[in-house]
């Protein structure tokens, strides 16, 4: 069968010059990366890895502006940076929405294809809005994970808490991508495998299928079932940091639940005790 794939390998009026055909002036505040590699994890979700801007500075937590030329206009998204600010390529984790204007299109990239990078990362996820503390814990479901998978690879998180928990929910066991990557490899990893092996706690939840976790993280939470499972007490203000990112309705449930508990939000000016970040806008 043959499918209709889009050109996504764009005549772009490169810096460098010496792209064929008719070249596409591209905005000042987007780069134009190569696709390195592309990983679909099932229908709905796939990651991809490409080149970097050598000028391109971020903070680990933060999201970035990438898209598509699409009938000569750029169409960006904003996607938190799933790699480490240390590494040369960058890292997506991207969901699939069907008929969704720009992932209807991103899905079918493949290595060699043109992807725009903004210039400019920004965000609230970062270690620098958050008082110092005891344990930090990363809640996330669906592509909320992907700030988390840079934060994981920041030896300054491990160097600024007792533990880190990374708890990510999911409707399926397959939607729980880079599992593997987190309980093999990374704690094998030649310059942060001790601190990941010693500090780092991955708690992957489903709530539609079998397996070993089961349930919302804002019940798991509620509940204790959570601290009871990970062999921790009890998350607590004057002590424990949270970061999440998730839906607009997990949001809303766990910050009413942290303010009712009497937690305080970091912000850039006046750090606290937790973040949030949406993993995506309702429209
Ligand atoms: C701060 C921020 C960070 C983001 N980071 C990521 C990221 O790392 N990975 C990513 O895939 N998306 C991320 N998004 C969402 C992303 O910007 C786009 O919305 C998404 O890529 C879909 O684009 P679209 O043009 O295909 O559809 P859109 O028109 O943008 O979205 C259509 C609908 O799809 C649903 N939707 C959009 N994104 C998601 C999602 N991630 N998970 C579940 N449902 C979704 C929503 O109901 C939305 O109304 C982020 C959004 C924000 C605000």
């Amino acid at each position: 069968m043959t499918t209709h794939r889009p050109d996504l390998s764009l005549p772009l009026a490169a810096p460098e010059g010496g792209a064929a055909g008719p070249a596409v002036e591209l905005p000042k505040n987007v780069t134009a990366q190569t696709v390195l590699s592309v990983h679909h994890w099932t229908d709905r979700l796939f990651s991809f890895t490409v080149s970097r801007d050598p000028t391109f500075r971020f903070d680990s937590g933060q999201f970035v502006m990438i898209g598509l030329l699409v009938d000569g206009k750029p169409l960006l998204r904003a996607y938190s940076v799933a790699s480490a600010h240390y590494e040369e390529h960058m890292e997506f984790l991207s969901i699939k929405v069907p008929d969704g204007p720009l992932t209807s299109r991103l899905k079918n990239i493949q290595v060699g294809d043109t992807l725009l990078v903004g210039r400019k990362a920004t965000g609230t996820l970062l270690l620098s809005h958050m008082l110092p503390g005891r344990n930090l814990y990363f809640l996330s479901t669906g592509t909320g994970l992907a700030p988390f998978m840079s934060l994981i690879r920041d030896p300054d998180v491990y160097d600024n808490y007792e533990k880190l928990v990374l708890v990510h929910g999911c409707r399926q066991v397959d939607e729980l991508a880079y599992r593997d990557f987190i309980t093999e490899e990374l704690p094998k990893n030649d310059f942060l495998g001790e601190q990941v092996a010693a500090k780092l706690i991955y708690y992957p939840t489903v709530t539609r299928e079998d397996f070993v976790n089961r349930g919302r993280v804002t019940e798991l939470i509620e509940t204790g079932k959570l601290f009871t499972d990970i062999g921790l007490p009890e998350f607590d203000p004057e002590l424990d940091r949270v970061m999440i990112c998730g839906s607009e309705d997990m949001l809303a449930e766990l910050v009413e639940m942290l303010k009712a508990r009497g937690w305080l939000e970091g912000h850039n000016h006046k750090p606290g005790q937790y973040v949030i970040e949406k993993a995506f806008a309702e429209k």
